[in-house]
């Protein structure tokens, strides 16, 4: 049998994840080495201040400031320090001395994807970032190898835990968004700035990347459709859940055929929306991922678990480490990104979905005939109507008789962004509606 010489491994982080990782390889050395075929030796794990308290034992001479050094000396260069810079740099130096890479980093692939790909082709490193999308559970090497036979046509994402966990807090508890938010901050399950969070922007980068894997096809951050859970309410939650939907913030990449020209293309967007409750993503509750795909052949394939956590996601950075690891002992270059498909990125006024618009009327003969009229103008077809009852107020001496309103849910059968968007303007403006009270589109069924 040949004997391979040790792999030497470089950690750039000693945090949540980079400790977690550092703690695993340490521990079961010997088992990486038999499952890989060559020890995995980790050389450094370089930090900021390398005398920083650990949440994690780990032997004091492994740390380092010390990038350069540690990175030109590596095969392999695990990057878990996040953020874009140095993080990028530090990358490519690392390709570009030969070494292959493992990284966790959605901020950093959704926004220089394509350079670091385009280095790692050229050079012929291997670059692998199961860990950037849902954390623990293995998607990206699944759509990029199991599915790699076959068409991607739809999928829809749990894809960031903190807004799941503020979602199921408020439809579960009854919580308003803050009280689920300080909840959820308490747990430790939203940062101190929960921006990135509860504005959807985590997720839309995790849909850049799924994206762009999916449909072989360069998919920018800045073509992905976002709107964060900040203005859901806990009205529209319980409305959706009367009708028996559940709200989600979902990642949604899809082929879609442009309304308006026939031409085919993707739509890559975030955004909360009604899920039925029989749907198997309705049911993942807590600060827990899913990912829901739909293929061609293979049909639908539900992918669950956790999202994040440093040990959790640590599993998905070996797993990584020990495929990479394999094929650097076996010789070969890296697997290019593919995105040979180049398919045009369509923004959100192309696309079709259902919809859900709660109305404020006031309850007078021939307000349903009027509205549905509206929607008919243009050309919204109607898929349900639900109306509840506010009583008149008693006429009293002191005011005249007010007349009575009621709550409508109106349901839509599938249309354009940009005939919903017209439908609810004129909505707006009709003599009949007090509020449009809520908008939230349908997916999932
Ligand atoms: P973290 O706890 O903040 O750890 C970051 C580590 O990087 C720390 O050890 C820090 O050093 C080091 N570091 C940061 N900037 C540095 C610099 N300029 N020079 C040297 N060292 C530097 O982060 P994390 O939660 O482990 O996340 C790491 C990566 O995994 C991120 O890309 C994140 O998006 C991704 N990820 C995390 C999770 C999760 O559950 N945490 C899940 C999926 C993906 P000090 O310790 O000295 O400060």
């Amino acid at each position: 049998m040949i004997e391979y010489r040790n792999l030497r491994v470089a950690l750039l982080g000693g945090g949540n994840v980079g400790a977690q990782v550092a703690r695993l390889l340490l521990e079961q050395s010997e088992e990486f080495a038999n499952r890989v075929g060559a020890g995995l030796e980790l050389v450094g794990i370089l930090v900021r201040d390398v005398d920083a308290e650990r949440t994690v034992d780990l032997p004091h001479e492994l740390f380092t400031t010390d990038a350069e050094s540690l990175i030109l000396g590596a095969d392999v260069v695990i990057e878990l320090l996040g953020g874009i810079e140095p993080a990028r740099s530090y990358i490519l130096m690392a390709m570009n001395s030969g070494a292959d890479i493992v990284t966790a980093n959605k901020a950093l692939l959704a926004t220089h994807g394509p350079e670091l790909f385009a280095v790692a082709d050229q050079v012929g490193a291997q670059l692998n970032y199961e860990a950037a999308v849902a954390g623990a559970i293995p998607i990206l090497r699944p759509l990029r190898d199991s599915l790699g036979g076959d068409q991607i046509n739809r999928i829809l994402g749990i894809v960031n835990g903190t807004t799941n966990f503020i979602l199921d807090q408020m439809d579960t508890a009854g919580d308003t968004l803050e009280e689920a938010l300080a909840t959820a901050t308490d747990l430790g399950y939203a940062e101190a700035d929960p921006t990135a969070d509860i504005g959807g922007y985590d997720a839309a980068q995790k849909a850049a990347i799924l994206a762009s894997l999916a449909f072989h096809t360069h998919v920018p951050l800045a073509s992905v459709y976002r709107e964060g859970i900040t203005e859901v309410t806990p009205a529209q939650i319980e409305s959706a859940r009367k009708a028996g939907y559940v709200v989600k913030l979902l990642a949604i990449c899809e082929r879609i055929t442009d309304a308006a020209t026939g031409q085919a293309g993707v739509s890559a967007r975030v955004y909360p929306a009604m899920v039925p409750r029989s749907h198997p993503l309705a049911a993942v509750h807590g600060a827990n991922n899913a990912v829901f795909v739909e293929a061609e052949s293979a049909g639908s394939l539900m992918f669950y678990g956790a999202g994040a956590g440093g040990v959790e996601t640590a599993s998905a950075v070996l797993g990584d480490l020990v495929s990479l690891a394999r094929r650097h002992i076996a010789g070969g270059p890296g697997v290019a990104a593919s995105i040979h498909a180049d398919l045009p990125v369509f923004d959100i006024g192309s696309i079709t979905t259902r919809y859900a618009v709660t109305l404020e009327v006031t309850d007078e003969p021939g307000v349903l005939a009027t509205l549905a009229g509206v929607f008919s103008d243009h050309g919204v077809s109607l898929a349900l109507v639900e109306q509840s009852m506010t009583p008149a107020r008693p006429l009293t001496s002191s005011h005249a008789a007010v007349p009575s309103t009621a709550t409508l849910v109106i349901g839509t059968h599938e249309a354009t962004e940009a005939a919903l968007a017209a439908t609810v303007t004129d909505l707006a403006a009709n003599r009949f509606v007090t509020t449009v009270a809520s908008v939230l589109r349908v997916e999932g069924a």
